[in-house]
């Protein structure tokens, strides 16, 4: 049967949960336990599938196809556990599926209400899969003292007390700020925050403190003495170079020890933080730098593109380089020439992306890698935008276009060598989708296979050709035009088993342009870098040699 460790913030939002969560996630994997992390999320959105990026981040793709809180990456990033569709949870999924067994009944004429309906619903959610796993991590999102995250709280109470005693613990994320003037870190808002958690009956065992400065002694004796917490579980969490030296620098400051002692485990195993190690020595020891250039629509948060820019930087572990990576807005070129904004980068990577908007800015930086010999990798809308491109300009088809961009713009004459695929096939299942079906949860999503040709650029970065990815997408590459285009030399390297789905083109004669329809990045780590961002970066490095 699981522990569970709770985990929950106060002070302010944007503290660093989700990264504490997964760090922890792995300092107790390498103290040889099997873990897996949760999310519940108050917001009211059934799934975070139609927020917008700008707002919220990324979504992030499970491989059964649940559309997630980028923090379920954070989690897979640092534990390689594959995130489920049940490990992320909002206040929305949870109210709807109460309100579905009241509709049918399932309530016997109950007056449905908070306590204990909806808090049953989360406990139900909690418990999932318990027995698997020696520790399940569930971060609450938000913060304490939050009105919609208060179901969540009562239920996560409940579960500790339903519980034998020792079986559930409680960690707090809070911040110590600084305050310049008269040069002391202040521990008020934790201890209003801790105050506020145990109005609530939760009683936090460890307390993980944000700080710009060390922690002096007598500040971590008076948290521990205010908060009722034991002193060494006052845990220092300062800022650091890269998110991945966090299981080192939590390690160091006694995390996974006060977890271990406050469940009374003794003897603690011994951890082996060996990969971390290696992970740590990667980032701090370079040898030169590659600019890749970002292209896509959402430039403006660097969170809508959360995995990308961490698949790139494992790419650049995996070189021994370190990659600096700059957004650069398509929209801005969509009519003109985009040699001045592209021009001194050592890759381009065009990103996922919805609707018409800035592509064809997108379709020119494609034109502008493959002309100039620059390394791309285009992901998803990415790898539509390349095949556009190589129609319209290389097989002579002019009006090649998207049937995602018709529908937006209005056109009427136009070749659709992307377009909308409402039937396919997932494992041995045929699924359909209508073009009336709601925005949300209509895509073909989660893992899908793919086979790749012998001798292909992509067979070798793979190192083999049979693969999986998840994908996110409405639109396909329609194979009605594959000849056309291979004789072009834009050749389809990798498609669905049968045949049907163009999972992958590459131009034939160009150094590295590959276009991928699904969404490698989410299957990027640290310590097992994706190849085809290895590949890509390598790449890069070989332009930044040329240069
Ligand atoms: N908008 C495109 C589609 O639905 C691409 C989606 C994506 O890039 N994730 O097919």
């Amino acid at each position: 049967m699981a522990r569970f460790i709770f985990i929950t913030g106060g002070v302010v939002s944007s503290l660093g949960k989700g990264l504490a969560s997964a760090a922890l996630g792995a300092l107790l994997q390498a103290r040889g336990f099997s873990v897996r992390l949760r999310k519940l999320d108050p917001y009211l959105n059934v799934d975070p599938g139609t927020m917008s990026p700008f707002e919220h981040g990324e979504v992030f793709v499970t491989d059964d196809g649940a559309e997630t809180d980028l923090d379920l990456g954070h989690y897979e990033r640092f534990t390689g556990v594959a995130a489920r569709a049940t490990d992320s949870v909002s206040s929305g999924r949870i109210y709807s599926n109460v309100l579905e067994k009241e509709r049918r009944g399932d309530y016997l004429g109950k007056t449905i209400q908070v306590i204990p309906h909806v808090t049953n619903e989360i406990k139900d959610f909690i418990r999932i899969g318990e027995d698997e796993v020696d520790f399940m991590l569930c971060e609450i999102g938000g913060t304490v003292g939050d009105i919609e995250g208060l179901p969540f709280f009562e239920a996560i109470r409940q579960f500790a007390q339903d519980r034998p005693r020792g079986q559930c613990i409680f960690m707090h994320l809070t911040l110590l700020p600084w305050i310049a003037a008269s040069g002391e870190l202040k521990t008020k808002p934790t201890q209003h925050s801790v105050k506020e958690l145990r109005a609530i009956g939760i009683a936090p065992e460890i307390l993980v403190c944000r700080s710009e400065q060390p922690i002096p002694d007598k500040e971590r004796e008076k948290i521990g003495l205010f908060c009722n917490v034991r002193k060494e579980s006052v845990i220092a969490a300062y800022d650091l170079k890269s998110i991945y030296e966090a299981p080192l620098a939590y390690h160091r400051e006694g995390l996974d020890q006060a977890v271990l002692d406050a469940f009374a485990i003794s003897p603690a195993p011994r951890p082996d933080l060996r990969v971390w190690q290696d992970v740590a020595d990667r980032i701090h020891n370079t040898d030169g730098t590659v600019k890749v250039a970002i292209v896509g629509k959402y430039t403006q948060l660097e969170d809508a593109y959360k995995s990308i820019k961490e698949a790139l930087t494992h790419g650049g572990m995996a070189n021994r380089v370190k990659v600096d990576v700059e957004w650069v807005d398509s929209e801005v070129f969509d009519s003109e020439d985009p040699a001045p904004y592209l021009e001194g980068f050592h890759a381009i990577l065009v990103p996922g992306g919805f609707g018409e908007r800035g592509t064809e800015g997108k379709i020119k930086a494609a034109q502008f890698a493959r002309t100039r010999g620059i390394p791309y990798l285009g992901i998803c809308l990415g790898m539509q935008m390349a095949v556009i491109e190589a129609a319209r300009n290389v097989a002579g088809l002019t009006a090649a276009g998207s049937e995602e961009f018709d529908h937006e713009a209005g056109a009427t004459r136009f070749e659709p060598v992307v377009y909308h695929l409402k039937e396919w096939v997932q494992g041995n299942e045929k699924v359909t989708r209508k073009p009336s079906d709601a925005k949300g949860g209509t895509m073909r999503l989660g893992a899908y296979d793919a086979v790749l040709s012998e001798g292909s650029r992509v067979a070798r970065a793979y190192g083999g050709t049979a693969i999986d990815e998840r994908h996110r997408h409405r639109y396909e590459v329609d194979t009605k035009y594959r000849e056309t285009l291979e004789a072009a030399g834009l050749k389809f390297s990798g498609m669905s088993p049968d045949g049907r789905l163009p999972e992958i083109v590459e131009w034939a004669d160009h150094p590295w342009f590959i276009g991928v329809q699904f969404h490698p990045e989410l299957k990027s780590k640290p310590f097992a870098p994706h190849p085809l961002f290895a590949d890509f970066i390598r790449a890069a490095v070989e332009t930044s040699r040329l240069v």
